[in-house]
């Protein structure tokens, strides 16, 4: 990331209640053109609704999100934009499982941007080609390993250009075997200047790749710092305890 980067994705007194759940809790948090942002927690701590917040799957109750400048609009034809611009790639890969690869790939460039099929499709097998599995592109999801699957759920993401890139959980649902080619595919992403927003317990790729880490608990982000202070000197009772068990 450079030095001064400007803000491109902005929470400010971000709150949500599921019912009487306060699950995001006067959450601020910015996030600057180029920056790696892990963000870890225990489980149910809010996490998956902070990124579902950020592209709008979920509302929020009140308070601000900003993404490049530019709030985030409630609906239509500006969220639909907007939501181009954030990239999202979940636990569960979520490909269309009654289309090829390259279809996947293709169709939001062609049915969002008005990209024709010749140019969506050169451009796809780019992005196959960069997360490595540019040779199933003519293959349905099924006959594809879970990482392949994942790797082609980043390159659909990165087809519609986005500024910022969430991964929530992005190899929790994946055989151990396959984690790293997912997990280098996001580390190779991130140097080239992508800016991200990860959820994820696995430390050696906040280590490698983060600039900064963010622990949440409770719907609070509890503490946050550069990963090695983090790691190496949690602060909170909270971040001990939950580092302690799980490095
Ligand atoms: P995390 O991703 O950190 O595990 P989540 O953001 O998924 O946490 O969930 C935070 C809390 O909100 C959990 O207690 C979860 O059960 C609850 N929750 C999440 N989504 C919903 C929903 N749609 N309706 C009601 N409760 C929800
Ligand atoms: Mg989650």
């Amino acid at each position: 990331m450079e030095k001064d980067a400007p803000a491109l994705v902005e929470l400010k007194g971000v709150n949500k209640h599921f019912g009487d759940l306060h699950v995001l809790q006067d959450v601020d948090l910015t996030v600057r053109k180029g920056e790696v942002l892990v963000v870890i927690g225990p489980s149910g701590s809010g996490k998956s609704t902070l990124c579902r917040a950020i592209n709008r799957l979920e509302t929020i109750d009140d308070g601000e999100i900003v993404i490049d400048g530019k709030p985030l609009p409630a609906e239509g034809r500006a969220l639909a934009r907007l939501r181009a611009d954030v990239g999202m790639v979940f636990q569960s890969f979520n490909l269309f499982a009654h289309k090829t690869v390259l279809d996947n790939v293709t169709l939001g460039p062609r049915k969002v941007r008005g990209v024709p099929k010749k140019d969506a499709e050169e451009e796809a097998l780019a992005l196959l080609d960069r997360v490595g599995v540019k040779n199933q592109a003519h293959k349905m999801p099924a006959q594809l390993s879970g990482g392949q699957q994942q790797r082609v759920a980043i390159a659909r993401a990165l087809a519609m250009h986005p500024k910022v890139m969430l991964f929530d959980e992005p190899t929790s649902a994946l055989d151990p075997e396959m984690v790293n080619e997912v997990l280098d595919a996001m580390v190779a992403l991130a140097k080239e200047g992508m800016t991200m927003i990860v959820v994820t317990h696995e430390m050696g790729f906040a280590r490698k790749a983060a600039d900064r880490v963010v622990f949440m608990a409770d719907g609070q982000i509890v503490e946050q710092a550069d990963p090695d202070t983090f790691f190496t000197a949690p602060k909170s009772d909270r971040a001990k305890d939950f580092l302690s068990k799980i490095l």
